[in-house]
C-alpha cells in the first residue's frame, strides 16, 4: 500500500488522470551553512617492486603516505577555487583509508606497455573493491608500465600509478614527477580526458612542467563527478526507500504507454541515454548521479567529415544553452574542449558539455528536444524521458533515480 504522502498524491492523481501532470519545479536550494565537505575515500597498494628500498623512499609506506599527501595538498585548494564545487561543497576531503600490498604481475620488458591493460585488471582482479568500501583504488609500481586511470569507466575507481628508481641528484624533481602521476591518473578517474596544453595537469606525457594545473573547466567536471560519487552512495538506499512508489510507477508507465525501457547503466552513476563505442566518432549522452546531463563527443583526426559534424554540433548545442540562459560565468554550464596525440597520425580531440542538475531540470522538456530535433537522441527516448520526468516531479523521485530503478528491473 502507498501510504498518503504528498509525492503519493501527486502520484495517485498522476495515475488516475492518465495525462500529464503539470507539476511546476521548484528548484532545490542549497543553504550556505550546510554545505558538506567532499569525501572521497581511497586506499592504495604498493607492488613487490614498489616495496623495494631505493633512492629517496627507503621506507615504502612513509613514501607512499607523503605522495598521497603532498596530491592532496595541490589538487584541494585548485577544486575548492571552481564556482560548481562550491555551490555544493564547502571544502574536500581525501580520507586514506588502508595502505597494503599486493603482487604484481612481471612481464617481459618489451611487452610491458602491451600489457598496461592486462597488468590493470590483474589487479582489479586481485583487489576487487567490494561493498563500496572505497571510492577509488590505487595501486603502486615501479615497473616501468604506463600509469593508468580509467577514464571511459567514468567516474572510474581504479589507478595504476608509477614511481622511478630516482637518482641521487634528481631526487626532488624525480617524486615531483611521481605526484604528478598520480594527480593526473585521479583526473582521468574523476572524468577527465587529455589535454595537450603546456603547464596542464591532463596533457599526455611523462613529465609535467612544475605549475601543471587543472582548468577551470576540468576542476568544475571534478565537482561534478564528486557530487556523482557522493550521491551514489546512498543511491541504493533511496531506492529500497521508494520501492513501492518506484513500483507503481514503473507499472503504470509499462501499461500505459508500452514503456519497454532500456538505459544503459555504467558505475552505477552515470546513467547513458545513447551510448557509442568509444573509439567511433560519436557522442554518448548521460545523466549523471549528481543529477546533471553531460553530452561527450569524442573523435579521431582523419575522419574529418563525422567530426566536423559532430564538432559543429556540439558548436550549436552549446549556443542554444546559452539562448536558454544558462550560463558558463556561474558554470552551470561546462564546456571542456581537449585534445592530445600518442604520435604525429594519432590526434584525438574530446569534448564533454554539462549542465548543472538545477539548470537541466529547470529546462528539462527544451533541451530534450533540442536533441532530439538535431539527431542527438531518438524520438522514442524522448517521449520516454518525459514521461519519466513527469514521475519524477510527481513522486519527488529524481530522474536519475527513476532511470536507475528501470534499467534494473527490465
Ligand atoms: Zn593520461
Amino acid at each position: 500500500m502507498l501510504r498518503k504522502t504528498l509525492p503519493a498524491i501527486l502520484l495517485t492523481t498522476y495515475l488516475v488522470s492518465c495525462t500529464p501532470l503539470k507539476v511546476n519545479y521548484i528548484p532545490p536550494t542549497y543553504p550556505k551553512t550546510k554545505k558538506p565537505i567532499a569525501k572521497i575515500y581511497i586506499d592504495a597498494y604498493a607492488d613487490e617492486e614498489y616495496q623495494r628500498p631505493r633512492v629517496g623512499c627507503q621506507k615504502w609506506k612513509p613514501c607512499i603516505e607523503n605522495i598521497l599527501d603532498k596530491a592532496e595538498k595541490d589538487i584541494n585548494p585548485q577544486l575548492k577555487t571552481s564556482k560548481r564545487f562550491q555551490k555544493y561543497f564547502s571544502d574536500i576531503d581525501i580520507e586514506v583509508k588502508k595502505i597494503g600490498t599486493w603482487e604484481s604481475p612481471n612481464f617481459p620488458n618489451n611487452l610491458l606497455a602491451y600489457f598496461t591493460f592486462g597488468f590493470m585488471n590483474n589487479f582489479m582482479r586481485i583487489k576487487p573493491i567490494k561493498n563500496k568500501e572505497v571510492d577509488i583504488r590505487i595501486g603502486f609500481t615501479t615497473q616501468s608500465i604506463p600509469a593508468l586511470g580509467f577514464v571511459n569507466d567514468i567516474p572510474g575507481k581504479y589507478i595504476i600509478t608509477t614511481g622511478q628508481d630516482c637518482l641521487k641528484d634528481n631526487i626532488d624533481t624525480c617524486y615531483k614527477n611521481e605526484i604528478d602521476t598520480l594527480k593526473h591518473e585521479l583526473g582521468h578517474t574523476l572524468g577527465l580526458h587529455h589535454n595537450d596544453v603546456e603547464y596542464n595537469q591532463m596533457a599526455h606525457q611523462d613529465v609535467w612542467p612544475i605549475k601543471s594545473r587543472f582548468t577551470n573547466q576540468a576542476r568544475s567536471l571534478i565537482a561534478d563527478t564528486l557530487l556523482s560519487i557522493r550521491n551514489s552512495r546512498t543511491l541504493d538506499k533511496r531506492i529500497e526507500k521508494n520501492k513501492e512508489v518506484l513500483k507503481a510507477t514503473s507499472k503504470f508507465l509499462d501499461d500505459n504507454f508500452n514503456f519497454k525501457l532500456k538505459f544503459e547503466f555504467e558505475q552505477n552513476s552515470k546513467c547513458y541515454i545513447e551510448k557509442h563505442d568509444y573509439i567511433k566518432d560519436e557522442v554518448n549522452l548521460a545523466i549523471n548521479a549528481s543529477g546533471s546531463l553531460s553530452v561527450e563527443f569524442h573523435y579521431k583526426k582523419g575522419n574529418k567529415k563525422d567530426a566536423l559534424h559532430n564538432k559543429k554540433r556540439m558548436h550549436n548545442f552549446y549556443n542554444f544553452l546559452k539562448r536558454l540562459g544558462i550560463s558558463e560565468v556561474n558554470e552551470d554550464l561546462i564546456f571542456y574542449k581537449t585534445h592530445w596525440k600518442t604520435s604525429a597520425n594519432s590526434h584525438w580531440y574530446d569534448q564533454v558539455i554539462n549542465i548543472d542538475q538545477e539548470k537541466f531540470n529547470q529546462h528539462f522538456d527544451k533541451i530534450i528536444d533540442y536533441l532530439n530535433i538535431n539527431a542527438l537522441i531518438s524520438t522514442k527516448k524522448t517521449k520516454k524521458l518525459k514521461e519519466i520526468k513527469l514521475a519524477s516531479y510527481a513522486t519527488g523521485i529524481n530522474i536519475h533515480d527513476f532511470l536507475y530503478y528501470l534499467s534494473k528491473t527490465k
